[in-house]
């Protein structure tokens, strides 16, 4: 035409308009119907979303950028693959996909991984030559159950592929609507992934004198999360992938795109290996990530925690140790009355690991107490008075506890109980009789320090006994992080039944500062609590304490000058969270604290910097705490990669008391350490590494929560509800509360009564 020619071409017989003409009579009857069925069958329960970690939160889908990378794989990776699919009847389409869906499974880790693919659609020779848009969009379920081999994902990936090309007439809008899945603006129904593998080359385009070039793409709307196109380009595979800009930074492409190209690499060169252990990090990046961000300190192991207090009572006897509820003791008084109280304790038969319960007011009560039982050789086991009767019945039973410490006004609360009881008011001049000064320790970092319930699925709580040695790591550890001196002051404001009480309570005492033991009606009394913190230098509150400090300073316009350190964890912190308290506490340094029950009070911090990522934090490791970020077959992921946390090192807890399988599940060998016997805790965390080897929360592989610092697993409360004679089935889950604040979560449980009611 450009030359004022005629075309030389012959009419064509069919125009697109015939064509979909034709396609909505064909389209219709059985025909539609097997292809509906099919469809409907193949993508029945399918999850609506692939919940890939993104960098940034899915806000928007509007006004969204796309963005390209350019990758390729080399020649010998792309003939292996033909060849490896060769021998499995398969294209080298369905072993790319393998791949690819291989790699969103380690992603994401799930086994139902969807993909998005087009394909021309021109099924017959009279659609060749018509000009007209024809491609349909399959939808492909990647089934990675079960831990397949990569051998065996490509089989299962060429009979989806195979069945989808068999029914791929059905236009992709139609199955949109045909299956009706909940629409959202902040992503594609169906998938949102796309992958895409061109076998035709485009060429050169030349008509006569006009020359031709392809423009690069520019910014468009971003139709899908993550796009990867695919060109067979003669020997080697060149690669793009397209990406929203609005979830993900180019450097996680970048190492999305360097995993797959490793996987494939693993996978032809091993394909009976389970796709879940292919390798998806070099042998150097693997050593470094483990190595890196995990970096043991050497303690002296022969003073305990006792003792440093001993120490350092003998250092400053006279100074304000601790106080709360009325009364203060020295460092010195402490030290004697826990002493007394020590041999009072033997005397009723404490020895080591005797297992001790303390049920105590909140007051300086709870640290002659514990101390007390230490020197006694005894582990403690808190009981909190505002629990359920039944509950503290429970541990007592569990723990087996002979010997219990209380108070008289305390004493008709208790649930019944066999264990021989001694009350630190009542019997205060039995204990006064006995010697202030401590008897010669038989301590050894191995015993039983404590026994902390924590909730069970099964519907009983399990008791996690933690030793001294992984005590003392945590503690030490957290003394040359956070540092403590004399004169610094920290309020106790979690319940004595946590662990993280022992942060709280003991962090002080080794740098030879004061503990504030605020009562209970005080903590939640928030006006009255910020007047008790005006002396103190350090804080540490869980999240939804934290917004009630943060709420009661901002409106009062009263500040807080002599806070230092400001600590906030226990559960997931939001970063409005971090901001707020950033806004009310202007000097202090922020830590996010982290850290199971498990692995002893705490074994990760992240100090809140300035103007840094939005993230939820569990920070880098604290000392001994060797932390990993595993997939299911215990090998490290990359950095970047969703995994979950294990920790191994000094503070990983003995084990649960007499739950023989559920510790061999939880607490696996170790298979970084050197050390015999040394084992992993599997915590059931979600989470990644950044760049800068900090980690960040990105939710539970299992569904428990965490509500106001209490840690539930909703299976128990479920459990407990289905005992009820006229309960048939219970749910149990977590809600944000209608209208209330935000993040006020509440338990909320639905029940199925009993047919035959
Ligand atoms: P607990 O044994 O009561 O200390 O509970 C431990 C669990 O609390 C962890 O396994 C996490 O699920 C959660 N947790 C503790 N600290 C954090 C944190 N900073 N961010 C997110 N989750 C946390
Ligand atoms: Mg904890």
């Amino acid at each position: 035409y450009s030359r004022g020619q005629a075309s030389p071409l012959p009419e064509l017989e069919l125009q697109y308009a015939d064509f979909a003409a034709w396609q909505r009579a064909w389209l219709t009857g059985e025909r539609l119907e097997a292809q509906l069925a099919y469809w409907r069958e193949k993508l029945q329960g399918a999850p609506p979303l692939l919940e890939l970690a993104t960098d940034h939160p899915r806000r928007s889908a509007l006004g969204v950028t796309e963005t390209s990378r350019l990758f390729e794989l080399t020649a010998q990776t792309t003939r292996e693959l033909r060849a490896l699919g060769r021998r499995e009847s398969a294209t080298l389409f369905m072993a790319l996909l393998a791949g690819w869906q291989a790699l969103l499974g380690r992603y994401t880790g799930e086994d139902d991984v969807i993909v998005g693919t087009p394909i021309a659609n021109r099924t017959r020779a009279e659609l060749e030559g018509l000009i007209g848009f024809f491609v349909n969009t399959l939808v492909l379920r990647g089934d990675l159950s079960g831990e397949p081999t990569f051998r065996e994902l490509l089989g299962r990936v060429r009979e989806t592929t195979l069945g989808a090309f068999a029914h791929q007439d059905l236009p992709f809008e139609r199955l949109v609507e045909e299956l009706a899945p909940e629409r959202s603006l902040l992503h594609n129904p169906l998938f949102q992934v796309m992958f895409a593998l061109q076998n035709v080359e485009v060429g050169e385009l030349r008509l006569g004198d006009l020359e031709m070039e392809p423009l690069g793409g520019g910014a468009t709307g971003a139709k899908f999360d993550v796009g990867v196109m695919l060109l067979e380009d003669g020997e080697r595979i060149q690669g793009r992938i397209d990406y929203r800009t609005d979830l993900f930074e180019g450097a996680t492409i970048e190492g999305m795109v360097e995993h797959f190209r490793l996987l494939l690499e693993a996978a032809v060169a091993e394909p009976d290996r389970r796709v879940s252990e292919l390798r998806l990090v070099s042998p150097a990046e693997e050593r470094r990530v483990l190595a890196q961000w995990n970096v043991p300190r050497a303690y002296a192991q022969d003073r305990l925690v006792p003792r440093l207090v001993a120490e350092q009572a003998a250092r400053t006897p006279d100074a304000v140790a601790v106080t709360g509820a009325g009364r203060t003791l020295t460092y010195a008084e402490l030290d004697e009355r826990s002493s007394r109280l020590a041999h009072a304790l033997r005397g009723m038969g404490v020895r080591g690991e005797t297992p001790v319960g303390v049920y105590l007011e909140r007051g300086p009560e709870l640290l002659e107490a514990v101390l007390g039982i230490w020197r006694a050789g005894g582990a403690y086991v808190p009981l909190d008075p505002t629990y359920p009767a039944e509950r503290l019945a429970y541990m007592l039973r569990d723990a087996g506890a002979p010997v219990l410490l209380t108070q008289a006004r305390l004493c008709d609360l208790l649930p019944r109980h066999d264990a021989r009881v001694l009350r630190l008011d009542a019997d205060a001049g039995r204990i006064a009789a006995e010697s202030p000064v401590a008897a010669s320790s038989e301590l050894d970092a191995d015993a039983l320090a404590y026994v902390i319930y924590t909730s069970g699925s099964t519907g009983r709580p399990k008791g996690v006994r933690v030793t001294h040695r992984a005590l003392l790591h945590t503690l030490l550890c957290a003394q040359e992080r956070f540092g403590f001196a004399p004169g610094e002051e920290m309020p106790s404001l979690a319940s004595f039944a946590f662990d993280i009480w022992l942060f709280e309570a003991l962090l002080p005492l080794l740098g030879g500062g004061i503990v504030r033991l605020v009562p209970r009606e005080e903590v939640l009394e928030v006006e009255r609590l910020i007047e008790g913190l005006a002396g103190c230098t350090s804080v540490h509150a869980v999240p939804a304490l934290m917004r009630e400090i943060v709420r009661v300073l901002r409106t009062s316009g009263r500040t807080l000058p002599r806070l230092r350190q400001v600590f906030v964890g226990g559960e997931a912190v939001a970063p409005e969270l971090l901001e707020e308290m950033r806004g009310v506490f202007p000097a202090a340094g922020l830590h996010v604290l982290y850290g199971p029950t498990e692995g002893a009070v705490i074994c990760a911090s992240h100090q809140v910097g300035e103007g840094e990522a939005r993230r939820q934090w569990v920070g880098h490791p604290l000392g001994n705490a060797a932390l990993y970020v595993l997939d299911r077959a215990l090998r490290p992921v990359p950095v970047g990669v969703p995994g979950e946390l294990c920790i191994g090192g000094a503070s990983v807890a003995r084990d649960y008391l007499g739950r023989v399988e559920l510790t061999a599940e939880r607490f696996v060998p170790d298979p970084f350490s050197a050390e015999a016997g040394a084992r992993l805790y599997r915590t059931g965390d979600r989470v990644r590494w950044s760049a800068e080897g900090e980690l960040e929360f990105l939710g539970r592989v299992d569904a428990q929560v965490k509500i106001r610092g209490f840690r539930i697993e909703p299976g128990e409360v479920e459990a407990v509800l289905r005992e009820h004679a006229e309960v048939r089935e219970a749910v149990v889950l977590v809600r944000e509360a209608d209208g209330g604040a935000a993040g006020e979560k509440r338990l909320v449980g639905y029940v199925v009564p009993d047919a035959a009611e």
